[in-house]
């Protein structure tokens, strides 16, 4: 049986987790959950799951779960040392990282240190530190799996080859809302219009990341590390039916892909259940039934964050993570109705030339760097936070 703590349990991927643990009672148990503001929805998977210890993020909705609660209750903890305590329980074998956002780096970390293998979903993580985690993961002898989909495509087509046979790995992306969007309407395009997302329905912050398509460069450095393949070998494809998830060509030119009906929960219970495959609710795939699946390559010119990505990438040390906190920074002032679309990406690039990118050998610096990022992307804009 496999003892999970989430992190992150009220969000997109938490949900989405729970639900592919409550189809296989048998095979897990929830010890420990963390959320952030939801205590109603905190509350109800407390009384579904009873796990041992639940945090939340101050000292004030601590109190109030306590109070929502009745009967048995579990240990409520709050802040970053319950986010702790919780990813390190001794009871865990696993931890799933769902958090968004670099707020996701320290706790991963914790569990990776304690000797927990980890189901990641927290690409930032991987963004703001690879080189780090990588190594932890390695001198720890965890395991870390990717529940983000592309990347669990990757993993899926790479299961029994050698790395030393691969050519390219490549990543598919849906293109988001604005993938026929002109260059003026992206200009006035809409907190509204930048959530409708056409294939998959998840947080605000992943969904603007589409929209701009910084989420595939956060997943080419998430790929960079997860795979350890260098950049140049990373391409994306622009694939609007989301049906094919992501692809590894070989050196004797064969293309493995891993397709399914777009789901989260596919990825997820992959990484919960590895080796062994569960039922994990996703509908199964008709082909029959898709009117065609199109390629084509991404255009940096309407979409300069991809671009922006590779530049961190390529610029390596502390660049990527303050490439992370300038896009947290701006997609915050966006959804808070502050800055226009894209002001994104310009206030990204504008950070990034202010930035002389320097090594880092520690989480603390990696935090450090965060914290410069976000303190310049707010200067940037002109907005406080
Ligand atoms: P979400 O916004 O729906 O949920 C985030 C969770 O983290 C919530 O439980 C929230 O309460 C908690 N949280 C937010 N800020 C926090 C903070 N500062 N400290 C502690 N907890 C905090 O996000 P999501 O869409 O579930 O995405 C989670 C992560 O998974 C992101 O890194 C995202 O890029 C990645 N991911 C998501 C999807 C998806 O389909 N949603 C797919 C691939 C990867
Ligand atoms: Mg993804």
């Amino acid at each position: 049986m496999k003892k999970l703590t989430i992190l992150g349990s009220t969000g997109s991927i938490g949900v989405s987790t729970l639900d592919v643990v409550a189809a296989q009672p048998d095979m897990f148990k929830v010890v420990a959950l963390t959320a952030g503001n939801n205590l109603e929805l905190l509350k109800k998977q407390i009384e579904t799951f009873r796990p041992e210890l639940v945090s939340v993020l101050s000292a004030e909705s601590a109190k109030a779960l306590g109070r929502m609660l009745t009967g048995k209750k579990p240990q409520i903890m709050h802040g970053v040392e319950g986010m702790i305590a919780a990813a390190t329980a001794s009871e865990t074998t696993m931890v799933v990282a769902a958090i968004v956002g670099a707020a996701g780096l320290v706790p991963t970390t914790a569990a990776i240190m304690a000797g927990k293998d980890v189901a990641l979903a927290n690409k930032e993580t991987l963004v703001t530190a690879g080189h780090l985690v990588m190594d932890m993961v390695r001198k720890k002898g965890v395991k870390l799996y990717p529940v983000d989909s592309e990347h669990c495509a990757v993993f899926q087509s790479m299961v029994g080859h050698r790395n030393e046979d691969i050519a390219r790995v490549i990543l598919t992306a849906s293109g988001g809302p604005f993938l026929k969007w002109g260059k003026e309407q992206l200009k006035v395009a809409t907190v509204k219009d930048a959530l409708n997302h056409p294939n998959w329905s998840m947080g605000k912050k992943i969904t603007v990341d589409s929209a701009t398509m910084m989420n595939k460069g956060l997943e080419v450095i998430e790929a960079r590390w997860l795979f350890d393949i260098p950049v140049e070998r990373i391409g994306v494809n622009i694939h609007p039916q989301s049906i094919i998830h992501s692809m590894v060509e070989y050196i004797d030119g064969s293309v493995i892909a891993q397709l399914g009906v777009p789901d989260m929960k596919g990825p997820i219970a992959y990484a919960l259940t590895y080796p062994a495959r569960v039922p994990s609710g996703v509908r199964p795939l008709d082909l029959t039934t898709l009117s065609g699946l199109t390629f084509f390559n991404p255009d940096t010119d309407r979409f300069p964050a991809l671009k922006l990505a590779y530049q961190a990438a390529n610029a390596g040390e502390s660049m990527p993570a303050v490439m992370n906190a300038a896009n947290e920074v701006a997609v915050d002032a966006f959804l808070n109705g502050k800055i226009g679309f894209m002001a994104i990406p310009e206030s990204i690039e504008k950070v990034m030339n202010l930035h002389q990118a320097h090594s880092v050998s520690s989480i603390d610096e990696v935090l450090a760097a965060d914290l410069w990022g976000r303190a310049k992307a707010r200067e940037v804009l002109g907005v406080q936070q």
